[in-house]
């Protein structure tokens, strides 16, 4: 190979690997050009987990150096030859797996059950599915010779780590992008193992570097003049603000948002499908997920008997260690993601929303918030329009589809939605009247590297997955 290739490094504990991290650049962990560290904190205990270098403006410039020189010769690689790394990759996350999830759930305080059995096989299958279009993509459809775009510059959220690096990483190595990813402050850990995973297969050195830091890093990167592509997954807030500083400039953007999705189950549903279906799209990941159905739009007259299904279900929900593996719910990722999900509850007592929590046991230490439900609620409280992104639950109802459908669609978001009912024809009348990038029937949260994903409205613009998340990183 025209490449250098990095020595694989001997395979190391999760104890080992968790302390003191340096930056990812050029294929080597290095020291921050200032010197500056951070720490991270396991959310379950406040014990600071680790010490990781903090990337600042230089070490961005180095970074994008390093992603631009290897471009050249790693765009220029054959699809297959680029396939083959993929495909490693692959292999050795699913090899390294249990480290990962182990490591993840330390870091962001989500149940070990999801990390060990959702996060990590999507993780594997994203670098899989895409390790599959790298030498396909000059026919399949996209015209000859579908250029790369050059230096991602990629800025992901706490929420699901390693899925959403994999979700950008995958597909810009696909199509013979280098990359630069800036992870959340909150969990640098497994972006930083992904590094490692990285030299053990041998991936050419700059092709991947992993910058952690916090927003002022995720800044500077998106505004390096030499990134040609923008990748942003967080708030809209911060969406924004990313969209107007690349205003004018040739980069190009895709942005993933917010949500407040809606989960309209119709009287003919079965109940029992429906409760573990709203169980799971409100509370899995305690609900810090942008497609969460955080708004139940259930029709009036099985109102009563869904409510009382679901509380009996919520009480037996178990809160406590993310490590062990009966947990059903971990805790927030940081005090200040929990400050704000209090504060949003808050206001909606203040608003006069009926307010119902799960008795649960809460630890002392760490960041913990019960499975909660709003009824009561209309469109005008602040619970039925901001994203909350934790374990709340605002209920409202509606007489006719008609009505399910406005109420849905009655946001600013647009990223998800589920139907629950028997009646097919039922489901895609109402389907195809949502203004949302995802339509669940009759099952909720279900993700496949296959389906592009993506928002309508202020829920952010552009597809990741999928063919269609090919295309937000090619010339065609
Ligand atoms: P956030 O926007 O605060 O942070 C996201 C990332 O952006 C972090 O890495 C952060 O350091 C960085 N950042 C902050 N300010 C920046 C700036 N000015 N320029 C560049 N980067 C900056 O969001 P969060 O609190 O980490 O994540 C929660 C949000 O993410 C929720 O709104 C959720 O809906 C959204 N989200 C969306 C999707 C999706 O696919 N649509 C997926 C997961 C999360």
């Amino acid at each position: 190979s025209a490449f250098e290739y990095a020595p694989a490094p001997e395979s190391r504990s999760v104890v080992d690997i968790a302390p003191n991290y340096g930056l990812f650049i050029d294929g080597e962990f290095v020291e921050a050009a200032d010197g500056k560290v951070f720490k991270t904190v396991s959310p379950a205990t406040e014990e600071v987990l680790s010490e990781i270098a903090q990337a600042g403006t230089e070490d961005v410039d180095r970074a994008v150096k390093a992603a631009r020189k290897a471009f050249e010769k790693w765009s220029a690689l054959p699809g297959s030859e680029r396939a083959k790394y993929l495909f490693r990759i692959a292999r050795i996350i699913q090899e390294r797996s249990r480290e990962l999830a182990v490591l993840e759930t330390l870091d962001n305080g989500k149940p070990i059950k999801e990390t060990r059995d959702a996060d990590l096989p999507l993780v594997a299958a994203h670098f899989f599915y895409y390790a599959g279009w790298a030498d396909k993509l000059d026919h399949a459809g996209y015209g000859a010779n579908p250029k790369p775009l050059g230096v991602a510059g990629q800025v992901i959220p706490w929420n699901f780590p390693l899925l959403m690096l994999a979700w950008k990483i995958a597909p810009a190595l696909a199509t013979g992008n280098t990359v630069v990813l800036k992870p959340a402050e909150t969990t640098p850990l497994t972006a930083l193992f992904f590094a490692d995973i990285c030299r053990q297969a041998g991936l050419p050195k700059g092709v991947v570097n992993i910058l952690p830091g916090y927003g002022e890093t995720g800044a500077a990167l998106v505004a390096h003049p030499d990134v040609n592509k923008v990748a942003f997954t967080g708030s809209t807030a911060v969406g924004k603000a990313i969209a107007r500083s690349i205003a004018g400039t040739d980069k190009k953007v895709t942005l993933e948002l917010g949500g407040k999705g809606a989960n309209i189950v119709f009287d003919d549903a079965p109940i029992d499908q429906a409760v573990e279906g709203i169980v799971n799209g409100i509370f899995f990941n305690q609900g810090q997920v942008c497609c969460a159905g955080s708004r139940l739009l259930v029709q009036e007259s099985i109102q009563d008997e869904l409510l009382d299904s679901l509380k009996r279900r919520l009480s037996t929900l178990r809160l406590g260690d993310p490590l062990d593996k009966n947990t059903d719910i971990g805790a927030i990722n940081s005090s200040e993601q929990l400050a704000r999900i209090t504060s949003l509850v808050e206001q909606g007592e203040a608003e006069g929303a009926e307010r119902w929590t799960a008795a649960c046991d809460i630890p002392e230490a760490g960041y913990w918030f019960a499975p909660t439900l709003f009824t009561n609620v209309t469109q005008a409280h602040t619970v039925a329009r901001d994203e909350i992104f934790g374990p709340v639950l605002s209920v409202l109802t509606f007489r006719t589809p008609d009505e399910a459908v406005a109420k849905a669609n009655n946001s600013q978001y647009g990223l998800s939605a589920g139907i629950w009912s028997e009646k097919g024809s039922r489901i895609l009348a109402v389907a195809n009247k949502l203004r949302a990038g995802v339509v669940w029937a009759n099952t909720f949260n279900k993700f496949d590297p296959t389906s592009p994903f993506g928002g309508y409205k202020e829920s952010g613009f552009g597809r990741e997955g999928g063919r269609h998340g090919l295309e937000a990183y090619l010339d065609v």
